[in-house]
C-alpha cells in the first residue's frame, strides 16, 4: 500500500485571514487533522464538516499528548495510507517540534511536506507595528525560547543591546528571570520592550516599558500565554502618544 504523507502546516498567530494560500487549502482537503492548542477556532472551521480533529493540546507542564505518542499517531496514519495534516501555531519550524515530527516521518519512511506558517514574532510586530530590523536601530534579530531546558544555564550574553532586537517565545511565566538574566549580563534596565499578548487576534494587548518593569507589567496587566516579549530600541520607535494609548488600552 502506498504510504500516505504527512503535512506539516503552519496556521500562523491566529487570525486565519493570516493563513497561505497552502495552509488553507491543505486543512480543507484533509480528513485528518491533528492539531495543538495554539490554533484558533476560526481556522479549525476551515476543515470540512466530516474531517476528524485530533487535538493534542499542550500546556505548560500539562501534556496532553507527549511528543513521542503525536509522532506515532501521524507516523501510523501515514502508514496505513492515509494523508494526515499536523496543524501547528505559527511556523512548524520556529519552536514547533516539527524538526522531531520530520524526523520521525523520515525514521519510518514516510512523505512528510512542509508548509511554512508567519510566525508569532513577524505576526506580533506587523500587528504593534515594531519593525524588528531598521536601519537606524536594529540589523539583528534574535528569536529565542524563555521557557526551556536549563534557561539559568544558558549564554545569552550579547543578544540584546544597542542595535539589536530579541524576541522571546514562551517567556511570560520566566518573566522575571529573564529580566534579571539579562540586566546581569549588562543590559541597560531601561532597555526599551514590548510585551504583546494575544498578537494577531481580537484580544491582542501591547505592552511597553523599560527592561526593569518587565516582572512588574506582566504581573500587573495579568498577562497570559500566548505572548511575546520583544527587547531592544526598535519597540520605542513608535510616537509616544500612540505608546501611552496601547498601555491605556491595556488597563
Ligand atoms: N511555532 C510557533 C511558536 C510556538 S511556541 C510560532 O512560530 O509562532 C509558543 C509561543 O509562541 C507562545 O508561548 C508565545 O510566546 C508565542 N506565540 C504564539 N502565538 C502567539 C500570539 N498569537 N501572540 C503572541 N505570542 C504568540
Amino acid at each position: 500500500m502506498q504510504h500516505g504523507t504527512i503535512h506539516l502546516v503552519g496556521a500562523g498567530p491566529g487570525d486565519p485571514d493570516l493563513l497561505t494560500l497552502r495552509a488553507a487549502r491543505l486543512i480543507a482537503q484533509a480528513r485528518t487533522i491533528v492539531h495543538d492548542g495554539l490554533v484558533d477556532p476560526a481556522i479549525l472551521a476551515l476543515a470540512a464538516p466530516d474531517a476528524r480533529l485530533v487535538s493534542v493540546a499542550k500546556r505548560r507542564a500539562h501534556h496532553t499528548m507527549a511528543q513521542e505518542d503525536i509522532n506515532a499517531l501521524l507516523v501510523t496514519e501515514a502508514l496505513a495510507g492515509r494523508d494526515v495534516v499536523r496543524l501547528k501555531g505559527g511556523d512548524p519550524f520556529v519552536f514547533g517540534r516539527g524538526g522531531e515530527e520530520l524526523e520521525a516521518a523520515r525514521a519510518a519512511g514516510v512523505p512528510c511536506e512542509v508548509t511554512p506558517g508567519i510566525s508569532a514574532a513577524t505576526g506580533a510586530a506587523a500587528a504593534a507595528g515594531i519593525a524588528l530590523t531598521h536601519r537606524e536601530a536594529s540589523s539583528i534579530l534574535t528569536l529565542v525560547a524563555g521557557q526551556c531546558k536549563g534557561l539559568s544555564d544558558q549564554d545569552w550574553t550579547g543578544l540584546a543591546g544597542k542595535g539589536r532586537t530579541l524576541v522571546i517565545y514562551m517567556g511570560v511565566k520566566t518573566a522575571a528571570q529573564i529580566a534579571e538574566k539579562l540586566m546581569a549580563d549588562g543590559l541597560a534596565p531601561d532597555m526599551p520592550l514590548a510585551v504583546v499578548e494575544n498578537a494577531c487576534r481580537p484580544e491582542m494587548r501591547v505592552l511597553r516599558g523599560p527592561l526593569a518593569a518587565l516582572p512588574d507589567m506582566v504581573e500587573t496587566y495579568a498577562v497570559v500565554s500566548p505572548a511575546l516579549i520583544v527587547i531592544g530600541e526598535v519597540t520605542a520607535r513608535e510616537d509616544t502618544a500612540l505608546a501611552a494609548l496601547a498601555l491605556e488600552a491595556a488597563r
